[in-house]
């Protein structure tokens, strides 16, 4: 095999000769980033001293300018590109594709001197996301293991606002889940016409606020620590108020409570406790929408990503053994 795609040990994904994503590579001069969840931002600031240039969309940077503090990419040579927009290095070709992730996702291809096509998925979901086709491609997998079907994908967000709904009768509801995930509850509930005010911590305010900036809509929310969301709170009156997942320990424990996981398989929400709900609502494809991809994408080569959390080992298996195609998990084996 010719090494046109890998993923190291450290979690880089490399596409050919010059383009290591999502962590940092010694020797490549050249790092995408192709979103700003945590688990696709390790050695970021490595890349940022020792690449030529850090790649990402104009919402990654706003989102990640916001997560990491102003001046954090200020100490790299930062290249933003939009979705479709070619970078010509060296002798390849790099383009960012629009993923249905979180805001300002990507996925990559690298178009090489031989014309080979090399692409990395990073994190997506189906239906929205457009399969690329691909000669060799790198795919994310969380939902890897054939058991990670969700068969109820439809009515997830109806039940989600008939909860929040049901809540809001008794008082408020406290929602909880990562960034990106929260702001995508924000508009599905904006949209459903759920027309109490949303209160937020000051993180989640800022993200917001580059949401909408790149064109959500996710109604009126208020900063937790001021004085309107203040007397709200004290008065329990109906709100719904979005933490980040680390907060659930900490808030809104007299309140309805619903968290977003995307580790529900059995329905489309569960009961965890008398005033607690788990959704289903995730941002990744389950394990169909994986093999549709690379059915779709029709590459000769996968490589499946070892690194991150999921099942590359189960997934490189059912991809050689329903479709036909080379697959192998990459690192060999994950770190521990
Ligand atoms: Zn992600």
């Amino acid at each position: 095999m010719s090494l046109k795609a890998a993923v190291t040990t450290r979690g880089a994904v490399l596409l050919g000769k010059y383009v290591a994503c999502d962590a940092f590579d010694e020797v490549r001069p050249l790092r995408v980033v192709t979103h700003a969840h945590s688990d696709h931002l390790p050695g970021l600031r490595e890349s940022l001293e020792n690449c030529e240039a850090v790649v990402m969309t104009p919402a990654t940077k706003h989102l990640i300018d916001v997560l990491k503090g102003p001046l954090f990419l200020m100490t790299g040579e930062v290249k933003t590109l939009r979705y479709e927009e070619e970078f010509a290095y060296g002798d390849e070709r790099l383009t960012l594709h629009y993923v249905d992730h979180i805001l300002g996702a990507a996925q990559v291809l690298v178009e090489d001197a031989e014309g080979a096509r090399i692409l990395y998925t990073s994190d997506f979901r189906l239906p929205e996301t457009p399969i690329i086709e691909s000669d060799i491609l790198v795919i994310e997998t969380t939902y890897g293991n054939p058991s990670r079907v969700r068969p109820f994908k439809k009515t997830v967000k109806s039940i989600l606002v008939s909860l929040v709904e049901q809540g809001l009768k008794k008082g408020p509801v406290y929602l909880f889940g990562y960034h990106g995930k929260i702001q995508e509850v924000m508009e599905i509930l904006h949209r459903a016409k759920v027309r109490v005010p949303f209160v937020v911590p000051e993180k989640v305010f800022r993200v917001s606020k580059i949401c909408e900036r790149h064109g959500m809509r996710l109604g009126r929310y208020l900063l937790s620590s001021g004085e309107e969301a203040q007397l709200m709170v004290q008065r329990r009156e109906p709100y719904v108020a979005f933490y980040h997942m680390g907060s659930r320990r900490y808030v809104g424990k007299d309140a309805l409570r619903i968290c977003m996981s995307g580790w529900e398989f059995e329905g489309p929400y569960r009961r965890t406790a008398e005033n607690e709900y788990v959704v289903a609502l995730s941002d990744h494809s389950d394990f169909k929408g994986l093999i549709r991809y690379v059915k779709e994408s029709k590459p000769k080569l996968v490589i499946t990503d070892n690194y991150r959390v999921g099942d590359a080992v189960a997934l490189a298996k059912e991809i050689q053994k329903q479709l036909n195609i080379p697959a192998r998990p990459l690192p060999p084996r994950r770190n521990p």
